[in-house]
Parts: C-alpha cells; sequence; structure tokens
C-alpha cells in the first residue's frame, strides 16, 4: 500500500485542511476542479467535492481509485432542482443542453444550490471553500462561516486579464463596424480584435440570466480570499503579473491540473463514458508514424450544423493527413446507412486513414500519443493547456466563450499554432451557415503539419510542454504556488 502511494504523495502532509469542491456542472470547469481537488488530496489536504448526482457518476470510479490509493477525496451529492427549473430528469450537465432556453435553467439551477449547499457546509465545517465564479454567493457564504473562499474561473491569467481590460475601457465602443480592428488598451502585448469576435452580449449589451450571474460573479471575486488558476506561471507570466499587480487579485497557477491524470486508466476514464472501446484509439495511434495524426475535437459544448460539419470532413479529407475527429453525434438507428453531415463513402474512402470518434474521447490519452502531431481545437481553455501540455501544436478554431482571446495568445504570443481563420462568435450556429470553408480547413492542416512554420512552431511546441510538466513538479512553479497557498490557508485555520 506505502508503496502505491510513493510518488502519488507530496512529503509534506497539510492533513489539517478540509476543503471543499464546488465545480460548475460543466466538462469544461467540472473536470479540472476535480483535477483540483484530487490535486490537493495529493498533498495531503482532505478533499471533498460537491457534485450533483448525474455529474457525480461521471467522475466517481476515478475518485474511487484515487481512494484506493489511500488519497481523502470523497463525493457528497446535491439534489439538482430539475424540477424548479423545468429542465427533464438526468439533465445535469450543460454538456446535455441543446438551446439557449436550457442554458438560462442550467444557470438558474446554480442560484438554487445555495440552501442544500450550506446544509453540507453546517454538517462537515471545511476549513476552506474552492467554488466556480458561477456560483457568485459562495462568497458571502464562505464569509458568513468564516472561512476563505477562493474563485476558479476555469480560464487563464491572460484570458481573465483581456476580460477585465475590455470591460474597463470598452474599446469595442470606438469602432465604426462589426469587422474594424481595435487594440485592447492596458495589455502587456498588443491584442488586436473586431467587435464580431465578442461574446453576443458584449456586442450588443443584451441583459441575460448569464451576464447577471458574470456581473455578480466579478463583485465576488473582489470580495473573494484569492482566485485559483489551472495553468503555470511560465505560460503566461506577464499576465500573471498583470493579473496580480495591476489588477490586484491574489493569484495561484496551479496547473496544468491534468496532468495528476498519470496513468492509462485514469487518462481513459476522464471525464465520461468513452464512446470507443478502451484500446481503440491507441492500438490505431500505434500504427502510425510519430507526429503524423491531426486531432479534432472542439470541446464538451460545441454544436455544428450539417455543411459546416461536412465542410469538416472535406477539408480533412482534402489535406492528406491521417485525423482522429471527434463529433458530438450519436448514429442513430434511421442514420445506420447515411448520416447527413458525412459525405457519401467517407469513412469507407478513408478506412485507416481518418479515425471518427462520435460521442466522448479519452482527449488526454490521444493527445499525449507520440503519434499526435497536431490539434485542431477550439481553444477552450482545458483542450489548449492540454495540447500545450503534451506539446502539440494547434490549430485555433475559436467557437464561443473567450475562445477569440485564447486564439490570440496560441498564434500571436506562444506562437505554437496557427489560425484556421474563424471570424465569428457564435454560441448556437445558424443551421445551413458556413463559418469556415473547406479550402481553409485543408490550408490550415497542411500548414500546421508539414509547412515551412511547422518545424519552428513544433519545437516551440515540444518546450512548453515540457515546462509544463516541470511546474508540478516537487521544486516546479505551481508546485510551490500549491504549497504556499496551503501552508497559508493552515495558517488561517490554527
Ligand atoms: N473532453 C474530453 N473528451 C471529449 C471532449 C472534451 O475528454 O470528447 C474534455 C477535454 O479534455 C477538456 C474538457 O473536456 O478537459 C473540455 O473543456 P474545454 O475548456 O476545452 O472546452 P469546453 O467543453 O468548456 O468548451
Amino acid at each position: 500500500f506505502s508503496f502505491l502511494l510513493k510518488g502519488y504523495m507530496d512529503s509534506r502532509s497539510h492533513n489539517k485542511l478540509h476543503i471543499y469542491f464546488l465545480p460548475m456542472m460543466a466538462q469544461g470547469h467540472m473536470l479540472p476542479m476535480v483535477d483540483m481537488a484530487r490535486l490537493f488530496a495529493r498533498h495531503g489536504v482532505k478533499a471533498t467535492l460537491i457534485l450533483t448526482t448525474v455529474n457525480a457518476t461521471l467522475v466517481s470510479k476515478t475518485i474511487d481509485r484515487d481512494r484506493e490509493l489511500g488519497l481523502e477525496t470523497t463525493i457528497r451529492l446535491i439534489n439538482f432542482p430539475s424540477a424548479e427549473v423545468g429542465l427533464p430528469e438526468g439533465i445535469e450537465n450543460h454538456s446535455s443542453i441543446t438551446s439557449p432556453e436550457m442554458s438560462e435553467k442550467m444557470y438558474k439551477a446554480t442560484e438554487l444550490l445555495q440552501q442544500p449547499f450550506e446544509n453540507l457546509l453546517e454538517e462537515d465545517s471545511p476549513d476552506c471553500l474552492v467554488a466556480d465564479l458561477f456560483f457568485p454567493w459562495a462568497s458571502e457564504v464562505a464569509t458568513k462561516r468564516g472561512i476563505p473562499r477562493l474563485i476558479f474561473h476555469g480560464i487563464g491569467a491572460y484570458a481573465l486579464c483581456v476580460y477585465h481590460e475590455l470591460s474597463q475601457h470598452k474599446p469595442y465602443k470606438n469602432v465604426e463596424s462589426d469587422s474594424e480592428v481595435f487594440v485592447v488598451p492596458g495589455l502587456p502585448n498588443k491584442i488586436t480584435m473586431t467587435r464580431r469576435q465578442l461574446p453576443d452580449h458584449i456586442r450588443d449589451g443584451t441583459e441575460t440570466h448569464l451576464t447577471k450571474l458574470i456581473e455578480k460573479a466579478m463583485e465576488a471575486e473582489v470580495t473573494s480570499y484569492g482566485v485559483v488558476i489551472n495553468s503555470f506561471h511560465e505560460l503566461e507570466p506577464a499576465y500573471s503579473e498583470h493579473y496580480s499587480k495591476t489588477i490586484g487579485r491574489k493569484v495561484w497557477h496551479v496547473g496544468p491540473v491534468s496532468l495528476c491524470n498519470r496513468d492509462n486508466e485514469d487518462k481513459t476514464h476522464r471525464g465520461s463514458t468513452i464512446s470507443i472501446n478502451e484500446h481503440e484509439s491507441l492500438t490505431w495511434l500505434d500504427s502510425k508514424e510519430p507526429n503524423s495524426v491531426l486531432y479534432v475535437c472542439f470541446g464538451s459544448l460545441s454544436y455544428f450544423s450539417n455543411v459546416q460539419l461536412l465542410e469538416i470532413a472535406m477539408g480533412l479529407e482534402n489535406s492528406g493527413h491521417e485525423f482522429i475527429w471527434v463529433v458530438r453525434k450519436e448514429k442513430k438507428k434511421e442514420e445506420e446507412d447515411r448520416e447527413e453531415w458525412l459525405p457519401d463513402g467517407f469513412e469507407k474512402r478513408l478506412e485507416g486513414k481518418g479515425f471518427i470518434i462520435r460521442g466522448w474521447a479519452p482527449q488526454v490519452l490521444i493527445l499525449d500519443h507520440k503519434a499526435v502531431g497536431g490539434f485542431m481545437t477550439h481553444c477552450g481553455w482545458n483542450s489548449l493547456l492540454e495540447g500545450v501540455t503534451a506539446g502539440v501544436p494547434l490549430i485555433a478554431w475559436p467557437l464561443f466563450a473567450e475562445q477569440f482571446y485564447n486564439e490570440k495568445l496560441v498564434t500571436d504570443i506562444l506562437r505554437v499554432g496557427i489560425g484556421v481563420g474563424a471570424q465569428e462568435w457564435c454560441r448556437w450556429p445558424e443551421e445551413g451557415k458556413i463559418y469556415v470553408k473547406r479550402e481553409d480547413i485543408e490550408k490550415a492542416v497542411v500548414q500546421l503539419l508539414v509547412g515551412e512554420e511547422a518545424e519552428g512552431i513544433r519545437s516551440r511546441a515540444r518546450a512548453l510542454g515540457e515546462m509544463a510538466k516541470k511546474a508540478v513538479e516537487k521544486g516546479g512553479s505551481s508546485y510551490n504556488y500549491l504549497s504556499a497557498l496551503l501552508e497559508e490557508l493552515e495558517l488561517n485555520t490554527n
């Protein structure tokens, strides 16, 4: 047993601390927070994750494994208020919603969790609370109990800075059209954007449940104890500094937290039931040359119209490169012979060359395989960071949220990838509209995998991947940040 624990536990045990982790019910927020809780537990903390029933089933296997290793990670269940908000039973995660109306209901549910959450706090009396930004009430609750509340945004310091400066200066108000370029002022680098790349609510100033929630979250950020970030200092040093010194937040970079998934079993079961046989993707990748395969995946929330999917298929085929493509669609019975979004005979034609995963892929497992030489990503923060951590060059295809900000980090600041040419922020795409053409997709794939720039991009990506891994090892920047945070919290509880 002690042999198993060796290498999993930090030598210095913060065994007095009990920390509550309250993640937002979306994979891009929940998975890193689950990883974070596991990471804290490896430093000797007693970590309790607060999850709704359906979400708990997605991660319970991983938590059970950690417990078998002797880590003190526990799940406490909380009821999702399906009936109160009018969502069907079983829909408890943003990845299952299919319309803006359902999305609003999901956000409403986050408010209703306050009372049941307070009841749990009363029973357990933890020493600290790490809560997602989408629970602004958590700061008030923590204050009431006299414990610190740390906030987790799910995004990096760079995007937090862009967001902050945009809302302070509103440079998008000084341009004549949606396509006119403006500079985001006050940042360490010159970041240019257009209004088309900004979220709807910033662009047209509409108020929704979500915008009000974000406003409250930003207020709660100011009064919270500090911010824990899933990133590492070396990735965004100027922004880490800007966020702490100029904007004035107390910050701890503790990532990349996905690195706490050390073996294939952990990587395979991260987040959901994968839609393929456990070994299928690995066997397929094993047969490929190093750096030859493009991995294509757009996170857990993306929607594409059939015509756009068809365009992706053609772009990939025309590039002539091998690929794994994750499509968030299950094959329906009536589609046994033909799916509308796939060109006729596509899979047969590309047998052995193109591998489609319908549903959920073991992303971290795939990215870590040596055959993967590129990642076409929507630039969700976790995907971006997981790609960087694996040392893989990126093709940026931002869709919504802060992804257009992140694209500039990839292409202009870190220079570990290229853009596919996406221009328009869009959460719910129009049926029949093509946002990125097949020629642009083909061009980007070829440019990333064999083009002139490819070698430079690859070596920068590789170097960054090494830095990421070092950051979480003993003596690395994230390791030290986490140790410092835990020591500080320990002092607070004495
Ligand atoms: N993910 C995965 N398999 C999939 C799709 C997503 O493992 O098929 C994981 C991915 O590794 C990442 C998270 O889900 O950790 C998605 O978060 P991200 O911030 O990239 O995007 P979002 O889903 O929030 O748009």
